[in-house]
């Protein structure tokens, strides 16, 4: 039986111990500036005869999953119907799943309507991943996001009212040193606005794939310094009006390890950044590409 993931895979840190069915290939948009994750991929939505055979191939190797992450992009793309029996099939297929998710671009969330996203929620899929990178209208028209602060406002709220679990990333640093204060102040407000169950802060590192690279390169984009993104997240926590939402700001890319509750932990995670950021001491771990 053939592997029929088609590479490069990707998935939420979170979801490393889940079973990924590939549901999609690619991303939809795929022209956000700064992602490199599936530019050499076309996207498609593979057809239930492969998915299937996909879900055959995976059997032996998971048995019982009790976490399977639906990829690739944006799996909500798929028309509700479509989704629906998918997600009544994966049940059937592996009864002891507990938690099903799946990353979800915004403007998918809005095309659905309230009473679509409530029958998809009702038939597993509890946990969406949405990538809102920045608050800035400045800084998402500048990286071709593709969406509005308005726009994300509402797709984030929409999800959370048809009862999915959110979880929200924001980018540090992309909205380089023009854009530095705006882009903290504007991300606080939106992922406030939305006020998800889930936040997470990642850092900006440009891949040679992206079309930021070129940007970089020619000097139009100012990347900013490891002290700039510690003001830049001081910005934006000082900024954030949240009820338990868990933080977490762990991923390599960031130079400085955060996990807290957002507004409960607020006042000590800033405290430990201002540390941090006036220690003589501070040597940022770094993974920069370029
Ligand atoms: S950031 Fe998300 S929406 Fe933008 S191109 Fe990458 S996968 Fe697609």
């Amino acid at each position: 039986m053939k592997n029929n993931y088609s590479q490069p895979l990707y998935r939420p840190p979170s979801e490393a111990w889940s079973m990924i069915i590939q549901v999609t290939e690619g991303c939809s948009h795929n022209k956000c500036r700064f992602c490199y994750m599936y530019k050499c991929k076309q996207f498609r939505l593979k057809s239930k005869e492969e998915i299937k055979e996909h879900i055959e191939w995976l059997k032996p190797m998971y048995k019982n999953p009790d976490r399977i992450f639906l990829a690739d992009g944006n799996v909500l793309c798929l028309k509700t119907e479509k989704l629906l029996e998918l997600l009544n099939y994966i049940k059937k297929e592996f009864p002891n799943v507990q938690r099903i998710s799946s990353y979800s671009g915004p403007l998918d969330l809005l095309r659905k309507s309230e009473d679509e996203l409530k029958a998809v929620r009702n038939a597993g899929l509890e946990l969406l991943y949405m990538g809102v990178e920045s608050g800035s209208d400045k800084v998402l028209s500048m990286m071709e996001k593709g969406v509005t602060q308005k726009e994300m406002i509402e797709a984030g709220q929409k999800a959370i009212k048809a009862g999915f679990k959110l979880s929200c990333m924001i980018i540090s640093g992309l909205g380089g040193t023009e854009y530095m204060e705006e882009h903290a102040v504007e991300s606080a407000k939106v992922i406030s606005a939305i006020n998800p169950h889930y936040f997470s802060l990642l850092r900006l590192v440009v891949e040679e794939e992206s079309e930021l690279a070129e940007d970089v390169r020619q000097g139009k984009f100012k990347m900013l310094t490891p002290l700039q993104v510690l003001d830049e997240n001081i910005i934006m926590l000082e900024n954030m009006e949240l009820t338990d939402c868990i933080f977490r700001a762990n991923h390599v890319s960031n130079h400085v390890n955060q996990a807290g509750t957002l507004n409960k932990d607020k006042e000590i995670l800033i405290e430990r950044l201002k540390k941090f950021r006036e220690s003589p001491s501070f040597i940022p771990t770094t993974f920069d590409r370029l």
